[in-house]
């Protein structure tokens, strides 16, 4: 049974299968880039799956062609615009400099990401398409990553001087040897090498990726509310123990420092003097540089 619930504004929409939510960015014209509406509108949608007693299991997919595009850098990244923030950050428009910059990725992008990932109900990225820079982010944030035969993975943004994208889980998602190759060389990875990496947990065909990822879902939300949570924070706590959230707050530290970096030198953050060879990555196939 679908029961189509709009979440208010259209960005992201929740559909009802049995006890699993569905919740779909709703951005396709531009590969469901991130702008702050879109991010704060997922926000609103789990927020819903959280208080909602009979939903056990979210499933987070894409509309259109691809899952995630990354931040949206375009015309529609609504930068100045203020939001209802979630943090206790002041809020970063009519500021400057790493003022504006460390305060908007804080709250917009590692903030909200580790949040989601605090979710005591379970969470499943349905990748399909392009996962690119940020894209990654929404699917490292979620417990389990079903991804579709045609996906493909990719952190292009060494090309332009940083170190990796700001919810930086890469060698914690996949070994350390994988994470730097992937770094280093900005390549796609494709479904079936991030399932090599245990960075996915299943490939199905993408006529059967739906149908595949609702019926785990549904598995899932079959065991006892506080069972999953309890295991979920569990497995959370480990990462942790690993160093995920201090390795993480050390390349955030590093990943402003790149965007100072260009700032100063190229009078553009996202600007590191690479922006031919970050296209070269982003257009390449699933198998070059390989
Ligand atoms: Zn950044």
């Amino acid at each position: 049974m679908t029961d189509a619930q709009p979440t208010g504004d259209e960005l992201v929409t929740i559909e009802r299968h049995d006890r699993t939510a569905l919740i779909t960015l709703n951005r396709p014209r531009v590969h469901n880039a991130q702008n702050g509406a879109l991010l704060y509108a997922l926000d609103r949608g789990f927020q819903q799956f959280a208080e909602d007693d009979s939903l056990a299991v979210a499933v987070l997919r894409g509309a259109g062609r691809s899952f995630s595009s990354g931040h949206d850098l375009g015309p529609g990244a609504d930068r100045d615009v203020s939001f209802d923030r979630r943090s206790l950050w002041w809020d970063h428009v009519g500021k400057e400099g790493v003022e504006n910059r460390l305060a908007r990725e804080e709250e917009l992008y590692v903030g909200l990401c580790r949040r989601w990932r605090a979710l005591p109900k379970p969470t499943i990225a349905m990748v399909h398409g392009a996962c690119i820079g940020g894209g990654l982010m929404l699917a490292w944030s979620c417990d389990l990553i079903v991804a579709a035969s045609d996906a493909f993975f990719s952190d292009p943004v060494v090309a332009i001087g940083i170190p990796g994208v700001e919810y930086f889980a890469h060698p914690w998602v996949m070994s350390p040897r994988r994470a730097k190759e992937m770094l280093f060389t900005g390549r796609r990875i494709d479904a079936e090498e991030a399932l090599r990496f245990g960075m996915v947990n299943h490939v199905y065909p993408a006529e059967e990726v739906l149908e595949r990822t609702l019926a785990l879902a549904g598995r899932v939300s079959g065991m006892p509310r506080l069972g999953l949570a309890l295991a979920k924070s569990a497995v959370n706590r480990a990462e942790d123990a690993m160093g995920l959230t201090v390795g993480m707050d050390s390349a955030f530290g590093l990943h402003q420092l790149g965007h100072a970096h260009n700032a100063e030198v190229f009078g553009d953050p996202n600007h590191g003097g690479g922006q031919a060879q970050l296209k070269r990555v982003t257009t390449q196939g699933p198998d070059a540089g390989a």
